[in-house]
Formats: C-alpha cells, structure tokens, sequence
C-alpha cells in the first residue's frame, strides 16, 4: 500500500530548460505516485517531450533535478550540493526507466524475441537464456507469441509498437515513459497499442503519457497534466480537466483536439 511516506516513483524538482535563449520548461514541478497513470497534454512544442527526456536524463536541465523512487537522476548530494553522477551510474539509473518512443525504435537487425531480451543481457542482469524466456513470456503478454522469430521490417506499425513496449517491460522499469505512442500509427492499429497500454495501467505500472487521445486520457488517467510554453498550465483528475477546465489556454487547446 502506498503512504504518503512512500517517495514518489517521478518527482520532478522546479525543472528550467533553455536551448540558447529558447526556455523550453519554465519551473516545472510535477510528482507521480507508484502506480499511478499521469497522462500529460498540449500543443506542439510546448515541452511535453522534453519534460520526458529530462526525466530520463536524455537532457539535463539548467536548474532543478529529476528523482526516481527517492533519488536523484544523473546527480547525487554532496554537503547540500549536487554533483553530476558518472555515465555509467546514469545509465544504470536510466534502465530502471522505461521509455517508448513515437518511431518504436526497434533494432532493424534482430529479432522481435531479441529486441526484447537484448537490454537485460547487456545490463548483465540475465543471461541470455533467462533473457529470452522472460522475452517470451512478455511477447505473450503484447499478444505477439507468435512474432519472436520475426524481424521489425515484417510487422505492422501497431505490432512494432507492441514488440517496444514488451523491451521498455523487461528492464523491469519503476516507471514508463511513453511519448505519442499511437501518433505514427494508421488509425486501424492505434487500438491493439492503446489496449496494451490500459493493461499495463490496470495492473498498477507506473505511466507517464504523452498522447493526444483524449479519450484514452479520460479512460485511463488518474491524473491529466496540461502544458502550455514550458509551463504546466493546469492539473488533476480527467474528469476536472477535461470536462471542467479552468484556464482559457486548456479550453483552447482541448476544443482542437476532441
Ligand atoms: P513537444 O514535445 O511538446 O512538441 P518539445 O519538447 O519537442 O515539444 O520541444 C519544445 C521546444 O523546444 C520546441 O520549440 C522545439 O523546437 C525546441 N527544441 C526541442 N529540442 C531541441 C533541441 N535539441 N535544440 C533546440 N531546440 C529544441
Ligand atoms: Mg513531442
């Protein structure tokens, strides 16, 4: 059971991002809790991928810092201070972040089965063998069993996405970052890729998504986050921020999108 006690599986600490003079995120504070399903909106270019890449370390922000189930990412306290962490502590801190990208960005090379089993081979985490039975176990669990001996090139774009998800799963993430999953599907196949995300949700995985379907927000969010230039504009339950918006900019954007 969760307290308030238990540290928050994403905290997001007064995060400032600029590339030149452009800010990007403008103080952003943000905390999801384990299990939680954080759904985050708005438009093109207001941060929203970003905000996940700094979250992974993938950027480092200019001001305030990123903790994962209590601990910072990519620094640690030093007499009150915080110092950067060595590429190879980040990058451990990073596999315990799932992240699934709108381009699915499998490995052309290799099998469905050894997209999935290659990360926790590599970290050392199994071997090869126990990598694989877990590749398959999680293979069944995208409704792709039957895929593990295909390469990416002969799959649908919606499958591809599946075979992602089941490698972001394998690591055994806290949390998984999710960035317009569906966005690059064709219609017909962004439903098998959103009911493999609702699975993941029900079962109590901690979600961070960035997606425009507001009816899978209003479906499976515990929270929606709305951002606008960097700035989260207005946050809470979908039933609030979907359906009651508060700020002219959330009423904007939402009356484009439904
Ligand atoms: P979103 O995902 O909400 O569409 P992004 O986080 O991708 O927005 O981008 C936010 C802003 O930052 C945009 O104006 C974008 O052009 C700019 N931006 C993103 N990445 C870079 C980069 N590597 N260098 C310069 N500008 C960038
Ligand atoms: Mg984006």
């Amino acid at each position: 059971m969760t307290t308030e006690t238990t540290p928050a599986a994403v905290e997001v600490h007064d995060v400032h991002k600029w590339y030149g003079t452009h800010r990007v995120l403008d103080g952003v504070n943000l905390t999801v809790r384990p299990g939680e399903v954080t759904v985050i909106l708005g438009p093109s270019g207001s941060g929203k991928s970003t905000l996940l890449r700094v979250v992974n370390h993938l950027e480092k922000p200019e001001i305030g810092h990123v903790s994962i189930n209590g601990e910072p990412i990519g620094v640690r306290r030093h007499g009150g201070r915080l110092r950067e962490l060595s590429e190879r502590t980040i990058l451990t801190q990073r596999s315990r972040i799932g992240f699934v990208f709108q381009n699915f960005n499998l490995f052309p090379h290799l099998t469905v089965l050894d997209n999935v089993a290659a990360a926790p081979v590599a970290t050392r985490k199994l071997t090869r063998a126990a990598a694989q039975e877990l590749a398959r176990e999680l293979l069944g669990r995208v409704g792709l069993a039957d895929k593990a001996g295909a390469y990416p090139r002969q799959l649908s774009g919606g499958q591809q996405q599946r075979v992602a998800i089941a490698r972001a799963l394998a690591l055994r993430p806290g949390v998984i970052l999710f960035d317009e999953p569906t966005s690059a599907l064709d219609p017909e196949l962004v439903g098998e890729v959103l009911a493999v995300i609702k699975d993941l949700a029900t079962s109590g995985t901690t979600l961070v998504i960035v997606t425009h379907e507001i009816g899978f927000a209003r479906e499976v969010a515990d929270r929606v986050v709305f951002i606008d230039e960097g700035k989260i504009v207005e946050q809470g339950p979908p039933s609030e921020v979907l359906d009651t918006p508060q700020h002219e900019r959330t009423r904007d954007f939402l009356s484009k999108v439904l």
